[in-house]
């Protein structure tokens, strides 16, 4: 079988990441599946920093002394680009008119437009684009996502999806916005994409605001509303300046609740068992009364573990390689990559007129 060799341009903390996971099996399931991507191996990388270089070449990698001399060689067939985000769009630009297959980091460009002309490069290149959403790999929304499509808790009609943390935005690129900073376009470009693949059918409205608690530049958060035609209420937030975590995820239906605390899928399910039981006792407390707020009894409510669903990242990789030899399509679709793209304008769109915006 034929193998392959790829080179990185940007060998900072992603690029690092995607070396060890092919060249070292980091986080692959230790299955005999991913003896498939043995045959793909990150051989060279280009970065302008000089320690990055240096790290290079103490991995065994070749280090070009730039991106031309990279493009030229002829045993490269994969580039990858793991730069700051505004190189994202000139390099793979340059990397399919070199003949090169690419791998290119999220987001996939800063805007629409720069997508669409990376989409045009590929097609007249016939080579290969891929995006690396890789968030859709995630073992916490993949159990969301198996809750909402098995109807686990009935009917759900909202889904809050958080992440939070409390360092602000990063000292480098990210805070710079020509460079793609922001964290709509960080981690917005995750979870909005999330949510897109979760829920199908179109999303009617966006509702969005930004935050800007640690820098007046780039948004260091934002909190987004989406509407989907099916009536459920999708809301995506990023916080950089929380000091106490709220859930990665809460999703309620007609028949119970999920939650998962955070990325190690700590959380359950809380269902109902019994409609008919009128077990409210009510809450008095010195200010007055409540019967409609009055905490279920055993005898209504049952809780469950999360149905937690494994995946292996491995298949991002193993289906770049198939999608190369015309054995399969991609599995993260450029057509996907450009709503999420579109989400995401959608979201500056209505942060800036501080009014829901229609979006399909
Ligand atoms: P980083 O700052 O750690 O690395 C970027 C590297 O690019 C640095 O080493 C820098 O020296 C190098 N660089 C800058 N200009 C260059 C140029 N002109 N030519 C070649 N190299 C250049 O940033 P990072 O966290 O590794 O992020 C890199 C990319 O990966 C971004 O697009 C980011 O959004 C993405 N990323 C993706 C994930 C994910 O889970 N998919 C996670 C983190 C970052």
């Amino acid at each position: 079988m034929k193998k392959y060799s790829m080179a990185i341009a940007g060998f900072g903390g992603m690029g690092n990441w995607h070396r060890e996971l092919l060249n070292e099996g980091y986080w692959l399931q230790n299955n005999k599946k991913n003896q498939t991507l043995n045959r793909l191996k990150v051989s060279g990388t280009f970065d302008i920093a000089e320690n990055r270089q240096q790290h290079a070449l103490a991995c065994g990698l070749k280090a070009y002394k730039n991106m031309n001399e990279l493009l030229n060689d002829p045993h490269i067939d994969i580039v990858l680009i793991a730069t700051p985000n505004e190189l994202h769009k000139d390099y793979s630009i340059k990397a399919l008119k070199a003949g090169k297959h690419v791998v290119c980091e999220k987001p996939a460009a800063l805007n629409s437009r720069e997508l669409q002309h990376m989409i045009d490069a590929s097609v007249a290149a016939g080579k290969i684009l891929a995006i690396h959403q890789n968030r859709r790999w995630d073992e916490d929304y993949l159990t969301v996502k198996k809750i909402y499509e098995k109807k686990l808790l009935g009917e759900i009609f909202r889904i809050e999806s958080r992440v939070h943390g409390s360092r602000g935005i990063p000292g480098d690129w990210r805070g710079e916005k020509k460079r793609g900073g922001g964290m709509v376009l960080d981690w917005g470009v995750h979870i909005l994409d999330q949510a897109l693949m979760m829920i199908p059918g179109k999303v009617k409205k966006v509702y969005a605001t930004l935050t800007y608690v640690t820098n007046e530049t780039v948004d260091d958060g934002f909190y987004a509303e989406l509407t989907f035609e099916n009536g459920l209420v999708f809301l995506a937030e990023v916080g950089t300046s929380n000091f106490i975590n709220l859930p990665r995820w809460y999703a309620t239906g007609r028949d119970g609740t999920a939650l998962i605390e955070d990325f190690s899928k700590r959380g359950k399910i809380v269902r109902i068992i019994n409609y008919n039981k009128n077990d409210a006792v009510p809450i008095k407390t010195a200010a007055g009364l409540t019967k409609t707020m009055a905490p279920r009894t055993d005898e209504t409510i049952k809780e469950e573990d999360l149905p937690v669903v494994k995946s292996d990242i491995g298949d991002f990789y193993r289906n770049v390689l198939a999608a190369i030899e015309g054995k399969e399509q991609l599995l993260v679709s450029l057509s996907s990559v450009m709503r999420t793209m579109k989400l995401m304008e959608a979201v500056f769109s209505s942060a800036k007129t501080g009014k829901p915006v229609p979006f399909e």
